[in-house]
């Protein structure tokens, strides 16, 4: 049985995104009059990119073909402690900036400071130290995530690629819209969800309504409602939005409060059905740890406009079928 649960409107961030490239999809002309079908992918097949993070190491060096969860040696690891900045301890890589005297001290903290935090000389003129940038060059760093278990260590042109899709990256809130800082692990998000976020309703069950009301609300809005099945539970997202100047659409998507990796694991349906029409989207939910600010750039999700949205609604209230599913690896 579908329960439908109405889930209000709530006032978005304003809209600050960039112009992006024009829309990539549009319904299939070819597609039966009153029935279009957009379909991502099936279970089978990954909608979602695969986040692995390659890492290749340089080719000479300390660090060999790559880089690796590998025991690190002691004397590598007195290496990479010379790297450390004084003020954060986090590593000063390339460009690597000396004070007067030859003192590190990390390009971030460095624009904080008025003086060598070791020996208050000062740090301009900029110099540059080429020797220990050769040398970082040839050291593999440890993951900056390295205290909450992660054991990679990579060459200092991966890291930041790698930290931006770590799986021990804490999670942020996963509600939509920028207001929410709240960051924290994978197992506390949900207890911050009914705490912080209390007017957000949860449905039991695999196959439920989304009901959005007052979708006619002008400017950014979002509608926000759980789905708990599976031992697990499902975030969804209505997200009405003007990415193109002058045209509003609304972008509809799940995800996960899990892993990348648990998300493989289900398969998710958002459907619009009535007055003789359906749009379908079918997809692997996103994990919360990508939230859906990049998914709706790509428009990798239920996306259409109000035009579409009135064939569907109801006196301003749109009911969405939302079916989860388990796929077999
Ligand atoms: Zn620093
Ligand atoms: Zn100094
Ligand atoms: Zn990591
Ligand atoms: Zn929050």
């Amino acid at each position: 049985m579908r329960r439908p649960s109405s889930t209000g409107p709530s006032a978005n961030k304003p809209c600050s995104k960039q112009p992006p490239p024009p829309p990539q999809h549009a319904l299939s002309p070819a597609a039966p009059p009153a029935a279009a079908t957009i379909s991502a992918a099936g279970p089978g097949s990954s909608a979602v990119p695969a986040a692995a993070a390659v890492i290749s190491g340089p080719g000479g060096g300390g660090g060999g073909g790559g880089g690796g969860a590998g025991p690190v040696s002691p004397q590598h690891h007195e290496l990479t402690s010379l790297f450390e900045c004084p003020v954060c301890f986090d590593y000063v890589l390339p460009p690597i900036l000396q004070c007067q005297a030859g003192h590190l001290v990390c390009n971030q903290c460095r624009q904080k400071l008025s003086c060598c935090p070791t020996c208050r000389g000062a740090l301009t003129p900029s110099i540059r130290n080429l020797a220990m940038e050769k040398v970082a060059s040839a050291v593999l760093f440890p993951c900056k995530y390295a205290t909450t278990a992660c054991s990679l260590t990579l060459h200092h042109t991966e890291k930041p690629e790698h930290e931006d899709i770590c799986e021990y990256r804490p999670y942020s809130c996963p509600c939509p819209g920028a207001s929410c800082k709240w960051q924290g692990s994978l197992e506390a998000v949900m207890s911050h969800l009914m705490h912080a976020h209390k007017s957000i309703t949860t449905l039991q069950g695999e196959d439920i309504v989304f009901l959005a009301t007052d979708i006619n609300l002008p400017g950014a809005v979002d509608w926000v409602m759980m789905q708990s099945c599976f031992g697990h539970h499902f975030m969804l997202v209505l997200e009405k939005q003007e990415k193109y100047e002058g045209h509003q659409q609304f972008f509809a998507i799940v995800l996960l409060i899990g892993t990348r990796k648990q998300a493989e694991n289900f398969a998710y349906r958002l459907e619009l059905n009535g007055n003789r029409r359906r749009l379908t989207w079918e997809a692997t939910p996103r994990s919360i740890h990508d939230g859906v600010a990049a998914a709706i750039m790509n428009s990798d999700c239920l996306v259409f406009d109000t035009a579409i949205a009135h064939l569907f609604a109801d006196n301003g209230n749109l009911g969405i079928n939302v079916t989860i599913s388990t796929c077999c690896p």
